[in-house]
C-alpha cells in the first residue's frame, strides 16, 4: 500500500521540529559557553582589582611610614635646639615647633595603624580572589569541555538527521515543498489538521469550496494563517483502506 504524500508531508515537518530542536540546542550549549567564560573573565577581573587595590593602600602605608621616619628626625632636631638655647624667645619657638611634630606624629600614627589594617584586609581579599579564580578555572574548564563535547555530538546528530532528510524531501510534491519552504521558520506547526469548519490552527472558517475538498482529501492552505490543512478522513482513510487520492498535487 502506497501512503497518501501528507504522511511524508507531515513525516517531513515533524523531522524538521527535531532539527529545530537541536538548532536550539545547540545554541544553547554556545550561550552557556560564552556565560561561563563571561563568569570566569569577571572573577580574574576581581583578582585583578583586589590586587590593584592592596598595592594600592600598601602606597598609603609606605609614605605614613616614611613621613613617620621624617617626623622622628624633626622631633630631634627640634629638642637638640632646645637643649642648647637659652634665649627664652628661642626657647618658646622652639618649644611650639616640637609641640607641631608632636601633632602631626600623633596624627600621622592614627593614619599608618588604619593604613595597616587596611593593608591586612587587602591582603585577605587577595588571597580569597586568587583562590576564587583558580576554583573557577577549574570548573569552568570542566564545564565548558563537557558542554563542547555535547555540542560536537548535537552537530553530528544534526548532519545525520540532515542527511535522512533527503529522503522524506523526495516523497513530497515539489509544490508543497516550495509553500512549506516559505512558511518554515514562521510557524511551528505549518501543517495542522481542520477543526470542524475552521483552520486547527488559527480557527479560520473555511469557504465551502475549500471544505468541501478538504473532505475530499485534498490539501488546502488556510487563507488566514496560509498554514496547510488537512481534513480528518485523509489519514483515517489511508489506515483502514489504504484509498489514495490522485489529483493532490496539482492543487
Ligand atoms: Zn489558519
Amino acid at each position: 500500500m502506497q501512503k497518501h504524500p501528507i504522511h511524508n508531508f507531515i513525516a517531513l515537518v515533524e523531522f524538521d521540529r527535531k532539527l529545530t530542536d537541536l538548532e536550539r540546542l545547540i545554541k544553547q550549549k554556545q550561550d552557556d559557553i560564552i556565560q561561563l567564560k563571561e563568569k570566569h573573565d569577571q572573577a580574574d577581573q576581581l583578582a585583578i582589582q583586589a590586587n590593584l587595590s592592596m598595592r594600592d593602600t600598601q602606597k598609603v602605608v609606605d609614605f605614613c611610614e616614611l613621613r613617620a621616619r621624617d617626623l622622628e628626625a624633626s622631633a630631634v632636631e627640634k629638642k637638640q635646639i632646645l637643649e642648647n638655647v637659652t634665649l627664652p624667645r628661642a626657647r618658646r619657638s622652639a618649644q611650639l615647633e616640637l609641640d607641631h611634630i608632636h601633632q602631626e606624629q600623633e596624627q600621622n600614627e592614627r593614619k599608618m595603624i588604619a593604613s595597616w589594617d587596611g593593608l591586612e584586609r587587602a591582603r585577605v581579599k587577595v588571597v580569597e580572589q586568587n583562590k576564587l579564580v583558580v576554583e573557577q578555572q577549574d570548573k569552568v574548564t570542566q564545564s565548558v569541555e563537557a558542554a563542547e563535547a555535547v555540542v560536537v555530538q548535537f552537530e553530528q546528530d544534526y548532519k545525520d538527521l540532515d542527511k535522512d532528510r533527503q529522503v522524506l524531501v523526495d516523497k513530497v510534491p515539489e509544490e508543497w515543498l516550495e509553500k512549506y519552504v516559505s512558511m518554515r521558520g514562521r510557524v511551528d506547526n505549518p501543517v495542522v489538521q481542520v477543526q470542524g469548519q475552521a483552520c486547527g490552527a488559527c480557527f479560520f472558517l473555511l469557504a465551502t469550496p475549500d471544505r468541501i475538498a478538504l473532505q475530499m482529501k485534498a490539501l488546502r492552505q488556510c487563507g488566514n494563517c496560509f498554514r496547510f490543512l488537512y481534513h480528518q478522513s485523509l489519514i483515517e482513510g489511508d489506515q483502514e483502506s489504504g484509498v489514495e487520492p490522485e489529483d493532490e498535487q496539482e492543487k
